[in-house]
């Protein structure tokens, strides 16, 4: 058993077997690994003293150093207080307590200095400090903290059992001087040479009682770059070793592919497009199976390049599906490809819920008897019936959408070698956080947009405005344009949103009497939804009114306008992704956030955000240091997110280090076997092979 897996209860300083119990389940603190590894959330500088006579309301928390001079208790009952007075010769302070009264009273000694460490008031006409901390003075010896460390505690804990802060502050300081040797250098000698890291046993007295304020950074800086070096180490790992086990087909020959550039496709591919179809290829070239991530902001053009992965396939006797999250977007998937494969002699099917019966039958025969060679459709391709002959490729379009359940459903549907796998996805992820998250997929990015694209013009007006947004939608409509008017609809139970949009609704078709204008919203039937899509679509509509149904995917070129009503309820991805609705065609488009006048600091950043910039990346990692990490979509469930320092939204750029030098490392030494990565093999091997973080002493 190693040193760290020792029980708390044995530390002295803990105590006791209940105290030790109480850690436990009131901080999830069981060893003595984990309380070392419990870092402070903060510290209090006590590298300034002020004097009394200094002091005024404006300052945070100060501390002063005087001598007690007095203390009294002052009326009756609950109202009842204690108040000393500390004097340090340029001044007095009242030092006052509500509660405890009895035991400051016997602690607090008269004639003796103290350090005073608390949050100055002024109180008539005299400075103040009320339930501040209050310590003997003793002068500090050289090297020791003057930065001191505050942890999270519990109020249970601290209440009833006096472990405030400060004795886990104690508890930490004893388990250090008994850690001293068993601390191992985790990192190689290499790595902390390359990136100036401190050494561990260092960085842990550093990073709990840091003599300065410099090597605290560093002691920070060096538990953070090697947390998140031994996820990204974990990730890629995983990654290598999946591809050295998984065989994929090999998709060589693109005959069909060569005739489809030559004689169909109707524009230029951009260069993002190529470098990606390239990275495909090469993929397929291999014989391992691809997983591979496709990031690509809206507009980007991500279908084309899908159909182009599918065509590779079918050029090879493979079949493949491409998977969307809604019916509308599989309708239009399908609309578009079919031309194509249809000049190509390519058959192209599609399968969604509402798919008939009898046209099901006859495209799971083709499927299973390989003469149908793609497949286009919706969850509907997961069904168990649904079996191919040989299925090479599966696409799933707008990955987020889909659980991971779902992506292992798509593999089996080939028993004798694994298909390939492209996720694609519009959703911005910031790339600290992709290369966390989907860190063990190879990932591609899209970062053009096809030649000739407008950008498109956002714009935030307040409510009060609104005639003047309809007589410019009235303008555009005029000029032929369509127009998207969307309603908040979040939880699609809110009675009130439902109000809100079929208010609006009403509001727009008064106004707009001589226009035709769809509705379309989560509570309606599919058929319905998608009749009135088409409807749109067709042009036989020129305003739609919708809720965020909307949002994914969908392509009417000709739709230049995208009204946001309350927009200050979208979070920023969310506002992203919907305007990226609009800027599909060759005309000016516009993105108008209609809100209140009452706005919160937050939804101020978002909507200038939205204002100033059309980049997906940029307004992810605004998005993510607003939210935090956390409440990114699908983040909770991973795990990976549960850092112990490193902070995805705020240390990227250690991040991008850490991955290189985990990189660098596993080209040269995949097994970890050369003797100048023993730290880190050792390191792992001294981990339950569950651990789900790799850096953490255990
Ligand atoms: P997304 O990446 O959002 O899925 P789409 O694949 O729907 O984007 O493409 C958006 C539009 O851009 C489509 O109408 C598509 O035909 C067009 N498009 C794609 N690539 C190019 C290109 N290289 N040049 C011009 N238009 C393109
Ligand atoms: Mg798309």
């Amino acid at each position: 058993m190693s040193f760290f897996s020792t029980r708390l209860e044995f530390l002295r300083t803990v105590g006791n077997r209940q105290r030790a119990d109480l850690l436990g389940k009131e901080l999830g603190l069981f060893t003595y690994g984990d309380l070392i590894q419990r870092y402070p959330f903060r510290y209090l500088d006590r590298t300034q003293v002020y004097r009394i006579a200094d002091l005024h309301e404006d300052l945070p928390m100060v501390q002063v150093r005087g001598v007690l001079r007095g203390k009294e208790l002052i009326g009756e009952g609950p109202k009842q207080r204690l108040v000393a007075k500390i004097g340090d010769g340029s001044g007095e302070l009242d030092v006052v307590w509500f509660k405890g009264v009895k035991w400051v009273q016997h602690v607090a000694k008269n004639n003796v200095e103290y350090t005073v460490f608390g949050k100055p008031t002024v109180f008539n006409g005299r400075p103040q400090m009320a339930h501040p901390e209050l310590e003997e003075t003793t002068e500090a010896k050289p090297g020791q903290s003057f930065l001191q460390p505050v942890y999270n505690t519990s109020e249970k804990l601290k209440n009833y059992h006096k472990v405030d802060s400060k004795a886990i502050m104690r508890m930490v300081g004893e388990l250090l001087k008994l850690a001293g040797s068993h601390i191992a250098e985790s990192l190689s000698a290499e790595l902390m040479a390359n990136y100036a890291l401190m050494p561990k046993a260092q960085a842990m007295q550093q990073i709990h009682f840091p003599q300065t304020t410099e090597l605290l950074q560093a002691a920070r800086f060096r538990l953070k770059f090697e947390e998140l070096f031994y996820v990204q180490l974990k990730l890629l790992r995983q990654r290598d070793q999946r591809k050295a086990v998984l065989a994929g087909q090999i998709f060589k020959e693109v005959p069909t592919l060569v005739d489809f550039y030559q004689n169909h496709l109707p524009f230029d591919l951009t260069g993002a497009q190529k470098r990606v179809i390239h990275d495909i290829y090469k993929d397929f070239c291999t014989g391992k199976q691809m997983n591979r991530l496709l990031q690509g902001d809206v507009g980007s053009g991500k279908t084309i390049v899908a159909f182009i992965a599918m065509l590779m396939a079918a050029d090879n006797g493979a079949q493949s599906c491409l998977m969307a999250p809604t019916e509308i977007l599989a309708d239009q998937h399908f609309v578009g490809l079919k031309q194509y494969a249809d000049q190509l002699g390519i058959t192209l099917g599609k399968l969604t819920g509402s798919t008939k019966p009898r046209d099901r039958k006859v495209l799971h025969e083709g499927l299973r008897d390989g003469t149908l060679h793609m497949l286009v459709g919706t969850h509907a391709l997961l069904e168990d019936v649904v079996q191919f002959r040989n299925l090479g490729l599966t696409i799933m379009d707008e990955q987020h959408r889909f659980g991971v359940a779902q992506r292992s459903k798509l593999w089996q549907k080939n028993p004798y070698v694994i298909p390939h796998v492209l996720v694609m996805t519009a959703t911005p992820i910031p790339r600290t956080l992709a290369m966390t998250l989907y860190g063990d997929l190879d990932v591609s990015v899209i970062d053009e947009l096809p030649a000739g694209r407008k950008p498109i013009v956002t714009v935030h007006r307040y409510d009060g405005n609104r005639l003047k947004v309809f007589e410019f939608i009235r303008d555009q409509v005029k000029l032929g344009r369509q127009v998207y008017i969307v309603y908040p609809l979040i939880e699609e139970s809110e009675t009130l949103d439902y109000k809100d949009l079929t208010d609006g609704y009403e509001s727009v078709s008064r106004a707009f009497p001589e226009y035709q204008i769809s509705i379309v919203h989560g509570r309606m039937k599919a058929e319905d939804k998608d009749f009135e899509m088409q409807r749109f679509i067709r042009r036989e509509t020129q305003i739609m009114v919708a809720t965020t149904v909307i949002e994914v995917g969908v392509n009417v070129p000709n739709a230049s306008v995208l009204v946001i009503e309350s927009a200050e309820r979208f979070g920023l991805s969310q506002l992203h992704q919907l305007r990226g609705r609009v800027g599909r065609g060759a005309d000016q488009s516009y993105c108008i956030l209609m809100t209140g006048f009452k706005l919160s600091a937050d939804a101020r950043t978002r909507l200038e955000t939205m204002v100033r910039t059309n980049n997906g990346f940029e307004i992810a990692d605004i998005d993510l240091k607003l939210r935090g990490p956390g409440d990114l979509m699908g983040t909770q469930q991973s795990g990976v997110l549960d850092l112990l320092i490193a902070d995805l939204a705020k240390d990227g750029r250690i991040l991008t280090a850490s991955r290189e030098a985990a990189q660098a490392i596993l080209n040269a030494d995949p097994e970890l076997l050369l003797p100048a990565n023993e730290n880190i093999r050792r390191h792992i091997e001294s981990l339950p092979a569950t651990a789900l973080n790799w850096s953490r002493i255990s």
